[in-house]
């Protein structure tokens, strides 16, 4: 199949969270299986310096149509493997900036007209270089008007650009919500401003786009599949979801293995697995050095990698505070985002400089580091789409404590609930549900034979990449 992609980020090239190896390991293990993968993404100043990317060579000048304006830009491309070829949208003027999204902890103003010039310029891309793809994916807020501009690009030009069109969902808390006049920018057909279309409560929602139009809409786990029909979960789109229900699946992420392993992993200082797990000892001890700590501490160690947000229940672990602060164990935190979460993590870190570590920003290296060197993941997600942190745990035979949400549910299995079959503990995302997992996880790191029988449970799950593809192979087969 001609598969093509369509994200505002992509591992390794530019990446603010878990869309951007889902993209990248998505579009490689599509390749892996003999498809032809194209993937479009904004040509933002990370991706322009990578290294991967300097190779690109310019392939076409671009003049899209935004509202009453035309808007110029210039499309590269490279193919960093064979079978997937990367083009860049470029437009200094909208990509050329340091940060995806915004600065200062506020979006950028002009987002709504960087994504629609985003998502024109990949149709347009594929109009004058003649793809004719089977399958056309959009990816998020950011790329969800794609599919309806695909079409509305076939209907003026004729012909066909994709046979069909598919629409993932990653995240339904982000989606791209815009005052009501930025319809104009679309120049779609006016009566996509509607209720049946793009409208939302007098705005315009893009996420609300893909949902409706896509051929086919997926989300990345099935218990967020169900989820996100409940007002609970659906952040006000659960009425549009349900009205798609019967062309809804949920498809769980893998784990990219060329990236995410112990016994291959040049970001760790010793590598390790499950028959061989004696460098783990060693990371441990840098993880616990390079957090200030005394790396001959033995007692458990919980790590947290994670945007700041609300999502991911960092409020939940500062309400657990007395936990961290009185018991013999270490918490090490990297995540950054939120000023007042940061600066809440940095008080605690303040009030108990001998047991908590904060290093509040990006940092690759040290991601890997703490799912390599801890004894439990901390994962009290409020609500959790997916989530990669507590499939590398596991993988890395780091013991997750995760709350009993989304892909969480569908990943982890509660060592309590399920003694023969558990890989982690499970929670309700709550403070006090949080602080019983972690009273359970004290008295599971206390029984060394029960520990390493979880452990050795979590080493071996199998969460690769070649699985997931396989999954959306067929749902693409299914749709043609
Ligand atoms: P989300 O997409 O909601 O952020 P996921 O668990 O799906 O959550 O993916 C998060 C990804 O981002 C993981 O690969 C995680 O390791 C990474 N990540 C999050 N915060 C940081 C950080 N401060 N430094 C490095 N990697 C981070």
């Amino acid at each position: 199949m001609r598969i093509v992609h369509v994200a505002s980020e992509l591992f390794p090239y530019v990446k603010t969270g878990g869309l951007a190896d889902a993209v990248g390991a998505l579009a490689s293990a599509l390749a892996d299986k003999g498809h032809e993968v194209s993937v479009f993404v904004p040509g933002y100043r990370s991706v322009l310096e990578h290294s991967g990317a300097l190779q690109a060579e310019r392939k076409h000048q671009l003049k899209i149509e935004v509202g009453d304006q035309v808007l110029s830009g210039e499309v590269r491309a490279f193919s960093p493997r064979p079978g997937l070829t990367i083009y860049l949208i470029c437009r200094d003027e909208f990509f050329d900036r340091r940060n995806p999204y915004g600065a200062g902890g506020r979006d950028y103003e002009d987002n709504a007209d960087r994504f629609i010039f985003f998502c024109k310029a990949a149709v347009e891309t594929m109009r004058v270089g003649e793809f004719q793809a089977d399958i056309a994916h959009g990816h998020d807020w950011q790329a969800a008007l794609f599919p309806l501009f695909l079409r509305d690009a076939e209907r003026r030009h004729g012909g066909t650009l994709a046979v069909k069109t598919v629409f993932t969902v990653h995240n339904i808390a982000y989606q791209g919500v815009f005052p009501a006049a930025t319809f104009g920018r679309t120049n779609l057909p006016d009566e996509l401003n509607s209720m049946d279309g793009l409208e939302y409560y007098g705005q315009i929602n893009f996420l609300k786009g893909g949902l409706l139009f896509a051929d086919r809409v997926t989300t990345v786990s099935p218990r967020y599949a169900q989820e996100i029909q409940t007002a609970e979960f659906g952040c006000g789109l659960e009425g549009v979801i349900q009205s798609r229900a019967g062309d809804i699946s949920g498809i769980l992420n893998g784990v990219d293995l060329a990236v995410w392993n112990p016994a291959i992993d040049p970001l760790i200082p010793a590598p390790y697995s499950a028959a061989d797990p004696a460098g783990k000892k060693l990371c441990r001890a840098e993880l616990l050095k390079r957090s200030g700590f005394d790396p001959k501490f033995t007692g458990p160690i919980f790590g947290m990698i994670c945007r700041l947000v609300e999502q991911k229940g960092v409020d939940l672990v500062l309400a657990n505070r007395d936990f961290f602060v009185k018991q013999n164990c270490r918490l090490i935190v990297l995540g950054a985002g939120d000023k007042r979460l940061e600066d809440a993590l940095r008080q605690l870190v303040a009030d108990a400089p001998e047991k908590v570590s904060l290093s509040a920003r990006l940092d690759e290296a040290m991601s890997h580091l703490i799912e390599a060197g801890s004894d439990f993941f901390v994962m009290p997600s409020l609500f959790e789409p997916c989530g990669l942190n507590q499939m590398y745990s596991q993988i890395y035979g780091t013991v997750p404590v995760v709350s009993r949400v989304g892909g969480l549910m569908d990943t982890v299995i509660d060592a309590d609930d399920n003694p023969s079959f558990g890989t982690g503990l499970m929670c309700l995302p709550t403070a006090a549900g949080l602080r019983d997992a972690l009273d359970r996880a004290l008295k599971l790191f206390g029984s060394r034979t029960r520990y390493g029988d979880v452990q050795r449970r979590a080493f071996a799950r199998d969460f690769s990449w070649a699985k997931a593809a396989a999954v959306y192979e067929k749902l693409y087969q299914d749709s043609l």
